[in-house]
């Protein structure tokens, strides 16, 4: 694939001029964990199989915005890899014309099982949520056993050759922020690039729920470098949200995303199709526009197309986590976005 497409003249633009490149897919709102931040304990009643988008509408979706500038897909869920045949979707997604990648976000307890089918297929870049490497706090954060099915999940995306293998750590007061160093050294032997994502308050978490946990960016910078004084910043990765370090001689690399933070909003270019089919302009707001309808009411493309820029009409021009969650919070839990 060329390094640099033409821009789409009729690229999908929102009201500031941001075109979106970039779409989440969310496969399912089905889990096999349970985390605190993401989850309630009782999970949530799960979506009717028939109004989950098929892999011929997902694809659909793809193709229509591949046409108007669309480059990226990261597939995500939920837990993506419960559902089945995912590397054959993945294998469908590579091929669509436009699409210069496809990525996936998996909590890795299935990937040693699918890790070689989405190689295959074509993805070569992977993000493994992981927030503790200590396996009786693995239980307490995803309340369920599976600490050493998850790891067992990162080596497979080490040995079958993803590049970069991106381990997400999301910090939480008083849960798992004494680790930040443990995972920082992880990076001296391990080619992993872990970063440190801010909790965001997403679905049933009160404002002082939140606050009580919420460890900012600037507090595990701080931890970072008071450990690792030759800690070196790293060039931003085009379109990359984190900042990332580098401790001197390590394989891996260490970053931080800030999604409370205004930060990349400016450059945002971001657009989140949910496994039922509503099309989220933005992850702090409650807006969302449904395209099951249109799709499976006939739609043409061109329709299809005007729907998803009538969608991006509604992009706010920043993120408010902190004003949605004073005003009553999230109306989805995360697995029910796709993070
Ligand atoms: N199940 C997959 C996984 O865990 O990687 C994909 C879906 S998960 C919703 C996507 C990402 O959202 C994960 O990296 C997870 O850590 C992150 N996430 C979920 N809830 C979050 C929250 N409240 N704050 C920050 N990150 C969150
Ligand atoms: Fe499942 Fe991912 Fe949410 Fe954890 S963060 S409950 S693995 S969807």
């Amino acid at each position: 694939m060329p390094a640099t497409l033409p821009l789409a003249e009729n690229a999908v633009t929102d009201p500031f001029g941001r075109r979106i490149e970039y779409l989440r897919v969310s496969l399912t709102d089905r889990c096999n964990l349970r985390c605190v931040y993401c989850m309630p304990e009782a999970g949530v009643p799960y979506e009717d199989l028939d109004n989950v988008l098929s892999f011929d509408e997902i694809e659909r979706v793809v193709r229509v915005l591949g046409a108007a500038g669309l480059r990226k897909v990261r597939l995500t869920g939920g837990e993506p890899l419960v559902r089945k045949n995912v590397p054959e979707l993945a294998a469908r997604l590579v091929r669509v014309p436009g699409i210069r990648e496809v990525t996936i976000t998996t909590n890795g307890i299935l990937l040693p099982r699918d890790a070689d089918g989405l190689f295959a297929a074509g993805i070569r870049r992977v993000n493994l949520s992981m927030d503790t490497m200590r396996p009786e706090r693995f239980v307490e954060i995803a309340r369920r056993p599976e600490y050493a099915r998850a790891w067992e999940g990162v080596e497979a995306a080490l040995r079958v050759g993803f590049d970069p293998v991106k381990l997400n750590c999301v910090v939480m007061r008083g849960i798992n922020d004494d680790e930040i160093l443990d995972f920082a050294r992880l990076t001296v032997d391990r080619p992993l690039s872990v970063r440190f994502l801010e909790y965001m308050p997403i679905g049933m978490v009160s404002p002082p729920q939140w606050k009580a946990r919420y460890v900012s960016n600037e507090a595990v910078l701080d931890r970072l470098r008071a450990a690792f004084p030759d800690l070196a910043p790293l060039s931003d990765e085009q379109g990359s949200t984190s900042r990332n370090f580098r401790i001197p001689g390590a394989r891996g690399t260490v970053g931080v995303i800030n999604p409370i933070s205004h930060r990349f909003c400016d450059g945002c270019n971001r657009l989140r199709l949910t496994a039922n089919g509503k099309l989220i302009p933005c992850l702090s707001d409650n807006y969302e526009y449904d395209l099951m309808a249109p799709l499976r009411a006939g739609s043409t493309d061109g329709e299809i197309l005007q729907h998803a820029r009538d969608a991006v009409a509604h992009k706010p021009v920043q993120s408010d986590f902190e004003g949605r969650v004073y005003r009553g919070g999230s109306l989805r839990i995360m697995a029910q976005i796709g993070g």
